[in-house]
């Protein structure tokens, strides 16, 4: 058996394993973890999300998602009033009725996540507790669990981490080998990398979060998984208390990327370096010549940067192995050492690296750098764009399918589409 494989990746100096990280702790710029719900609920399609939160919250996911006027919706907010606030009302009480109400209503609903908020937190209303107790009344029709999409506490990718994390205790135990993707992706995504996997001979495969809450993944001392993507600190923790081993890989993004996550779950499975090299080979090679056309317009340039989704150390490697980027300062909400630290090392000596954000600081920073695009939240993109930088709403990177190898080109897309229409623009 050759477990060598003998797709390496381009050298380039001394990376940032070890490189110093500036700490700021100041006012933020960041949407909060409710906005998961966005993509959770199109991937748990059995699924219900009773966010317990405000107005605010409510117009949020309105906004972010839209609104569903065909479907039943799989999204809600419990509003807290100010009797709530107040202390005049038995939150608990209200929570069970309306709970009960959507149940009885519902019978496709086979999961339900109580999603707590700032409001749910500032009355302390104790939503695992609910949650337990509202299990007694509905299980084993329906699973209830709960999970914080607070802004006070998550960013927004934190969302996901905190629902998948709160998902890992219910899985079914099991002693069988077998690889466990971590993170929603794309259901395309999925089903290009099933594909790969199935040419690898590696399996059985499984993805977490699954379709339906019945098909959740099993997990024990057999499981070995990867993550697909780099903010799911607290999934990863969980799933090791299961037992289960992650395999330490860079994330999935650009041809490079995809070929060393691919890489570590071929190692660890023993997949033949000849098998590896005919199924990989031509899908890596494909993808460096749909991305070659966006490196002539990337390549030189420098991009900043602002802490939002937690992709942005995997993105600035990508942007600057693969498409010739100047990553000026790459910072991120929080930087999970262990888990991007394959990721560390190909990023080009020097990158200055920041973690948490003081914003004023930050755009000074930004400002001082003129970089040639700007990776940011909503919030800051608006005014950025008016002081004549151009911007990447980093949102747009979570929401669009861009892991594998058949996404490496819209990835990068992403990217030259604002620099091409600003360069219309003052032209
Ligand atoms: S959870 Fe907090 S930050 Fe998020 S929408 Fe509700 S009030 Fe706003």
């Amino acid at each position: 058996m050759n477990a060598v494989i003998d797709i390496a990746p381009a050298p380039m100096q001394q990376g940032c394993g070890d490189a110093p990280v500036l700490r700021e702790r100041g006012q933020r710029e960041v949407f909060c973890g409710l906005a998961g719900i966005v993509w959770l609920h199109r991937k748990i399609q059995d699924a219900f999300f009773l966010v317990v939160g405000s107005r605010t919250c409510a117009h949020l996911l309105q906004s972010a998602a839209g609104v569903m006027i065909f479907a039943e919706p799989r999204f809600a907010t419990a509003i807290i009033d100010d009797r709530d606030l107040a202390g005049l009302a038995d939150a608990n009480a209200e929570l069970d009725r309306v709970v009960t109400r959507l149940l009885e209503r519902r019978p496709d609903i086979k999961m339900l996540f109580l999603v707590g908020s700032c409001p749910s937190e500032v009355i302390k209303l104790d939503l695992s507790r609910a949650a337990e107790r509202l299990s007694r009344s509905f299980s084993p029709r329906v699973r209830i669990l709960s999970y914080t999409g607070s802004g006070i506490d998550t960013t927004f990718t934190q969302g996901e981490d905190t629902c998948l994390a709160a998902l890992v205790p219910e899985l079914p135990a099991s002693d069988e080998r077998a690889l466990m993707v971590v993170g929603a992706v794309a259901d395309i995504v999925e089903d290009q990398f099933r594909r790969v996997f199935d040419g690898l001979g590696v399996g059985p495969v499984h993805f977490f979060p699954a379709h339906r809450a019945g098909e959740m993944p099993p997990v024990g001392p057999g499981t070995r998984f990867v993550l697909a993507q780099p903010f799911l600190a607290d999934t990863a923790r969980a799933l090791e208390l299961r037992g289960a081993k992650r395999l330490p890989a860079p994330f999935p993004f650009g041809a490079e990327g995809t070929t060393l996550w691919l890489q570590a779950i071929a190692r660890e499975f023993q997949v033949e370096a000849t098998k590896f090299v005919s199924v990989v080979g031509p899908r890596r090679e494909r993808a460096a010549r749909a991305l070659a056309r966006h490196r002539v317009l990337l390549e030189g340039r420098k991009v900043f940067f602002f802490p939002d989704s937690q992709l942005e150390v995997p993105l600035a490697r990508f942007l600057a192995r693969e498409m010739g980027m100047v990553p000026v300062e790459v910072g991120t909400p929080y930087l999970h050492r262990q888990l991007v630290a394959p990721e560390l090392a190909l990023l080009p000596a020097g990158t200055q690296l920041s973690e948490g954000q003081d914003l004023e600081r930050q755009l000074d920073r930004c400002r001082a750098a003129r970089p040639d695009i700007v990776v940011c939240g909503l919030g800051l993109a608006n005014p950025l764009e008016s002081e004549g930088l151009t911007t990447k709403w980093s949102i747009e990177l979570v929401f669009t399918p861009v892991h594998g190898f058949d996404q490496a080109a819209d990835l990068a897309e992403l990217f030259t589409r604002p620099l091409a229409r600003r360069m219309k623009l003052v032209a």
